[in-house]
């Protein structure tokens, strides 16, 4: 998709902190992050939301999300994360490029994530 912000970044037109990549996954760091490590993972190809996800993208994208969430506990010794998806604008999506909102939890650390990530 021409003008989609994360097509962008998937062809390296827009610069982005790469965490994780594969041939169809890439995970980079959120630009206005909840907390330190704030994750998105998105497909490199474009669809927008879940429900336009076919199986094989979901299961590489599974894998991706559980990878990164193992280096948020392992790297960030964080105490665990959350996964969270906005799909649709009356939902928060404002990106219409699928994403997945993995995000760093620390005991205690008091964070309001609901409804917004
Ligand atoms: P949504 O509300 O669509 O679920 O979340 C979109 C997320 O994309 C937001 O958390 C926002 O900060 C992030 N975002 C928007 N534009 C960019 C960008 O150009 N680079 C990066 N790294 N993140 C972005």
């Amino acid at each position: 998709m021409q003008d989609c912000i994360f097509c962008k970044i998937v062809r390296g037109e827009i610069p982005s902190a790469k965490v994780y990549e594969n041939d169809s996954v890439l995970c980079f760091l959120d630009v206005a992050p909840a907390v330190r490590g704030h994750s998105l993972v998105i497909p490199r190809e474009h669809v927008e939301n879940i429900l336009e996800i076919p199986e094989d993208m979901a299961a590489h994208l599974h894998e991706a999300i559980r990878r990164v969430g193992r280096g948020i506990i392992q790297g960030l010794k964080a105490d665990g994360f959350n996964v969270g998806m906005n799909n649709f604008q009356a939902a928060g999506q404002v990106v219409m490029h699928a994403h997945w909102h993995l995000i760093p939890r620390f005991h205690g650390d008091g964070l309001q994530l609901w409804p917004q990530y």
